[in-house]
């Protein structure tokens, strides 16, 4: 029996564009609902009748972070309070917060979006599943867990952080896949070696990782740790939360889930959208949300579409890994930095461990960069000459890359303040004026 999750492979390429363009009508009238939406729509003449094709979607103005905060809490909302039965919220941690409302039937789309991509890499319903990441108002928690449920898994909701007792239960429960922040996945593998274990005797073959930025180093460092396969995983909460774009078993590249998400890439500055291949701002616009469609959302996540097909047959293009949000760019000396290309640099040296932490400082008037980088405990060296040396080594391969040199710092493994959330991978010490 075919699987209904097995279905992503079948869609050509038509019966996505159509689909889309079915649905962007359907979902213009309900965003309609709302009088934020409402007002937008009548400004720009936009009916879902007058929509002929699914690119005069650009006619649609873009929808920012910004408003959905001035429409906090429930600006947004297209039907009536009593059909929503669910609430997630962004994980920022500055400002006005913003709230996604769901109904019943977003929850099961988005329980069906997330199965497919449990699917998509090969996992059944025999699999054990743990979902190392935080509950609560994250999305990552319980939009994992109702996908692993909806395909079959044991799903066991083991959150975030103490690395004992989630190895205890991938144990004792035999876990094959698990759900885990990237900074996190390394915390654990150190963790069990400090215990005296081989993290690769685990029953674990498969890690879903996504949620916040990480470089193809860090992947390759968590899959030979662990001796397993790890996959990219894209989502957000103003679309659901996990489910958006993941990785196929080819890891080349996240398809996006095109029957329920429209994607473009932009030009941030102009806002106009670049052709595939071209790096730009990801720009979503959810086709199957009622609660709360949000369109044309400008998720300030830097990318591109991959172009050309993917070996394993899907037609959703495919996203190419996140280079980090326009406004994760440090200016340092007027030079613009982004901290996953600082990771990309560091990841690549053997002694470097686990974690890592950019400082930054006013030296008098100028920008001061500190890295600070853990160095695992078999590389520290007492020979002061040895280490300088690793030190200018990595100040070196930094200053090809992001044309500054900072100040490589090393400190002891384990010793860098961890999250139990996204990973803080920047310390901004600058006075602001
Ligand atoms: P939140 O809605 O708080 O869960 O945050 C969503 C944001 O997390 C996205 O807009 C991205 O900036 C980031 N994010 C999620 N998944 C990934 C991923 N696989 N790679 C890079 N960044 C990601
Ligand atoms: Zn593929």
């Amino acid at each position: 029996m075919m699987d209904v999750y097995s279905q992503s492979e079948q869609w050509s390429k038509d019966q996505i564009e159509q689909t889309q363009l079915t649905r962007l009508r359907s979902v213009i009238d309900r965003a309609r609902k709302c009088d934020f939406y409402a007002r937008r729509l009548d400004a720009a003449g936009i009916f879902a009748d007058s929509l002929h094709s699914r690119d005069d979607l650009t006619n649609i103005p873009f929808t920012t972070k910004d408003d959905l905060r001035a429409q906090y809490p429930l600006g947004l909302l297209c039907v009536p309070q009593s059909e929503i039965i669910r609430l997630h919220s962004s994980s920022g941690t500055t400002g006005t917060p913003t709230a996604i409302c769901y109904t019943q039937n977003d929850l099961n789309s988005w329980a069906d979006l997330v199965a497919r991509c449990l699917y998509m890499v090969g996992v059944r319903r025999e699999d054990v599943f743990q979902n190392m990441s935080g509950y609560g108002l994250f999305t990552g928690g319980l939009g994992f867990h109702y996908g692993a449920e909806r395909l079959g898994c044991l799903a066991i909701p083991s959150g975030a952080g103490n690395s004992r007792r989630q190895i205890k239960l991938v144990k004792d429960f035999g876990t094959t896949v698990a759900h885990i922040l990237p900074s996190y996945a390394l915390i654990l593998g150190e963790a069990l070696r400090a215990m005296g274990e081989d993290p690769q005797s685990l029953p674990l073959r498969i890690a879903l990782v996504g949620a916040e930025p990480y470089t193809e180093e860090f992947r390759q460092r968590i899959e030979k740790l662990f001796a397993i396969k790890a996959y990219n995983s894209y989502g957000l909460t103003e679309m659901n939360g996990p489910g958006v774009a993941f990785e196929c078993q080819e890891q080349a590249g996240m398809h996006l889930w095109e029957d329920a998400y429209i994607g473009e890439i932009i030009d941030p500055e102009t806002g106009k959208t670049l052709p595939d291949g071209e790096i730009g701002e990801l720009v979503l616009t959810s086709l199957c949300r009622e609660a709360m469609p949000v369109l044309r959302y400008r998720t300030r996540d830097l990318t591109r579409f991959l172009t050309g097909e993917c070996a394993c047959g899907r037609k959703f293009r495919r996203l190419d890994r996140i280079r980090g949000r326009s406004d994760d760019m440090l200016i340092i000396k007027g030079v613009n930095v982004y901290p996953m290309q600082i990771e990309q640099v560091i990841m690549t040296f053997p002694e470097v461990g686990q974690n890592y932490l950019i400082l930054l400082e006013n030296q008098g008037v100028a920008d001061q960069m500190r890295v600070q980088v853990e160095i695992r405990d078999e590389y520290f060296a007492d020979d002061m000459r040895v280490m300088q040396q690793l030190q200018k080594r990595i100040a070196n391969r930094l200053r090809d890359e992001i044309l500054l040199t900072p100040k490589v710092e090393f400190v002891q493994s384990n010793s860098l303040p961890k999250s139990e959330g996204k990973a803080v991978r920047v310390s901004d010490l600058r006075r602001k004026n």
